[in-house]
């Protein structure tokens, strides 16, 4: 696999840092992965920004303008070999040469990038929907912030992991966050409702574009605190992420997600999102972001 390391393309087996970065040392550092669709990567602008919303929130300079983020990006995608890819961008606050907490002083930062096979869900995933499970969500209170200090998320994950389930939503004060790695939308008689984007999620690139979609094709929506209860009874659950896009949620903590006939099974607005994420990644493939 190909990776990029401070202003070098190289094979990915061949990349070093030191063991004093702080990346390494304090998890000390911002990320995105930006999906890439036949060599397309897939709303690049707006994972920038994010990712500046990033740096700004842990006070670390850019070190690059989005003409050469972009610049490196394309790069990569042209060096690696598939079409369909992940690109992992990840920036720390350098490596010092001592072990100190304040920030340091004239130390440039490290810059990784690296692009692996982009892998979504198998199709029986996609079509019977996946388990999931509840936790609370023990993470700070700069959820909005994508940094690279995952313990929190990996410790939930792992939670749904050992029982087999593809993802562990999480619960803070009685209302619904979010997924380790996702955001999550629910439907009730009719109405796809999702939690706002504030300090206590991360503001998903994919949660965006699935709210676009559901204004474009009239779709009723709101955007509100949703309760526990409310999960528990929800009609429809998914999951959305730059990996997994819309993905049905068939069991929450065992039990089937809806009623009656569809109890368990990806329900109909789930279908239907999904069919326009579809339809609007090949729009974007085809003519540019719109
Ligand atoms: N929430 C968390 C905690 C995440 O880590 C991610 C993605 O990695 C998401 C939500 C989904 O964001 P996106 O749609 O930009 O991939």
């Amino acid at each position: 696999m190909k990776a990029y390391l401070d202003g070098q393309f190289l094979p990915l087996s061949e990349a070093r840092i030191s063991p004093l970065d702080r990346g390494f040392l304090y998890a000390d550092g911002v990320y995105e992965v930006i999906p890439v669709y036949s060599r397309f990567p897939f709303r690049i602008d707006e994972h920038l920004r994010r990712f500046q919303d990033s740096f700004d929130g842990i006070r670390l300079a850019n070190p690059h303008t989005n003409d050469e983020w972009r610049a490196i990006i394309l790069r990569l995608i042209a060096e690696s070999g598939f079409d369909d890819q992940q690109v992992y961008i990840q920036v720390t606050r350098g490596a010092d040469i001592k072990r100190d907490q304040c920030f340091p002083k004239s130390v440039p930062p490290t810059v990784f990038l690296f692009s692996a096979p982009l892998t979504g869900p198998s199709a029986v995933q996609r079509e019977a929907g996946v388990a999931v499970i509840t936790a609370p969500d023990m993470r700070w209170s700069r959820c909005d912030l994508k940094t690279v200090s995952l313990l929190p998320n990996i410790l939930t994950r792992q939670l749904s992991a050992d029982v087999g389930c593809t993802e562990t939503i999480m619960l803070r004060d009685g209302l619904l966050t979010e997924g380790s790695a996702t955001n999550i939308f629910m439907v009730k008689d009719g109405v796809i409702v999702t939690p706002p984007k504030d300090h206590r999620i991360l503001p998903g690139i994919t949660y965006d574009v699935v709210l676009e979609l559901a204004a474009r094709h009239k779709a009723p929506h709101e955007i509100r605190p949703v309760t526990e209860a409310e999960l528990r009874s929800a009609d429809e659950l998914w999951m959305t992420s730059s990996t997994k896009e819309v993905l049905a949620i068939a069991t929450l903590d065992g039990q089937p997600v809806g009623k009656g006939a569809l109890a368990g099974k990806p329900g109909p607005v789930t279908r239907q999102l999904h069919a326009w994420f579809c339809t609007y990644k090949e729009e974007v493939m085809r003519h540019g972001d719109a």
